[in-house]
């Protein structure tokens, strides 16, 4: 699929018009730039691979990002206002933090703005939202803040901060018929982001499905498990082993972990290069990738509602099984060869008849009717 065809949702582009490059504009809301240090680190592809073409067959990204820009003022926004008047490459549009309702303070300031516009006013970031969104091949959400609210939306809100979905609202469709997809977690994974950037990618260009999508717009394979589910320490969980302290290699739940019902790949993902994860690191899960974050997580250092429950059923049937493993990993252990006398003699029996069999000077099995000397 073309992209430069993509602004029209068609599909019937021919192989020649297959765009080599693609624009991403990066227009930060309220939050704390975490989830651009956390797109930095990715590292499978690394966004330096989509930078420079290095990865076969996607076309070239180029990055409009507003701290790593050596361009400022209006060179640097004259490239989103050309997309918004439909110049230029195929496009996409990645929202980092919350956005604000500007229409609380509506004629007495702004929130979040960048850049001027001809009349020498500040262009607002959902200024920006409005005129790029209905254009790009897809808008992304990375990051809880821009995706369900996050911490600037929690309770006390003073800026009727919300998620990018809540402003564009459900409906919302991109150029090429995509809701807004989120990239939620605080900071998020940036390997689950730059890898939905380069499956984005493969779709424009026609060499790949369209993303896969639950009804919240999160990438189902990067956010259909649950964190318990990939845990290290879900064995424990099993057994009824809980930690009675922090540092402990136990199951967190007695100490708040949300893992069992909140959705995130951390475990197994890891979160920077295959290393460290919340509880790969000695923390637990407090629920930041999910809708309700922060609030319906909060205090974070008491236990989930229905972990007594849960853990006291897993502490019964736990016990039981963990004591019934443990024989039979003892029983396991041994070696019944060399453990049973019977076999013992046996072999033994064996050995002598063997070395009688044996040149011990050539190190050689006889030959049948072979001589000894
Ligand atoms: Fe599940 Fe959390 Fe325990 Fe891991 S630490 S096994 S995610 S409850």
């Amino acid at each position: 699929m073309a992209a430069a065809e993509a602004t029209t949702a068609d599909t019937s582009s021919t192989e020649s018009e297959v765009p080599t490059e693609v624009d991403i504009f990066w227009l930060p809301g309220e939050g704390c730039d975490g989830c651009s240090v956390a797109t930095l680190g990715a590292t499978d592809p690394g966004i330096e691979d989509l930078l420079t073409g290095a990865v076969p067959n996607l076309p070239t990204l180029n990055l409009h990002h507003h701290e790593l820009a050596l361009r400022s003022g209006e060179h640097y926004t004259g490239g989103m206002e050309a997309a918004a008047a439909g110049e230029g490459n195929p496009y996409v549009v990645v929202v980092e933090g919350s956005v604000p309702n500007e229409r609380l303070i509506e004629g007495d300031g702004y929130w979040v703005s960048m850049g001027k516009d001809t009349d020498g006013k500040p262009v607002r970031m959902v200024d920006w939202l409005d005129r790029l969104a209905p254009g790009a091949v897809a808008t992304i959400a990375i990051g809880t803040c821009a995706t369900w609210g996050g911490v600037p939306a929690a309770a006390g809100n003073v800026t009727d901060a919300m998620g990018t979905m809540d402003y564009l609202g459900r409906d919302y469709r991109s150029a090429l018929d995509l809701p807004v997809i989120n990239v939620p977690g605080c900071a998020p994974v940036g390997d689950n982001f730059i890898e939905t950037v380069a499956h984005l990618l493969l779709y424009v260009v026609g060499l790949g499905p369209p993303l896969e999508l639950d009804a919240l717009g999160r990438p189902k394979w990067l956010f259909g498990e649950t964190v318990h589910r990939n845990c290290n320490r879900g064995a424990y969980y099993e057994e009824g082993k809980f930690a009675e302290e922090y540092g402990s290699e136990k199951c967190l739940v007695s100490k708040g972990c949300w893992g069992p019902t909140v959705k995130c790949n951390m475990p197994s993902r890891r979160n920077l290069d295959g290393v460290g994860g919340c509880m790969n690191v000695g923390g637990k899960c407090i629920g930041c990738t999910m809708p309700g974050f922060p609030d319906k997580f909060t205090p974070f250092f008491v236990k989930p509602p229905g972990a007594t429950v849960s853990t006291i059923s897993s502490t019964l049937l736990g016990g039981v099984m963990s004591r019934l493993r443990q024989k039979s990993m003892k029983n396991l252990d041994k070696s019944t060869r060399w453990g049973d006398q019977g076999v013992m003699d046996q072999l033994y029996q064996w050995q002598l008849k063997r070395a009688g069999t044996y040149d011990m000077e050539r190190g050689l099995e006889r030959r049948p009717g072979e001589a000894d000397d």
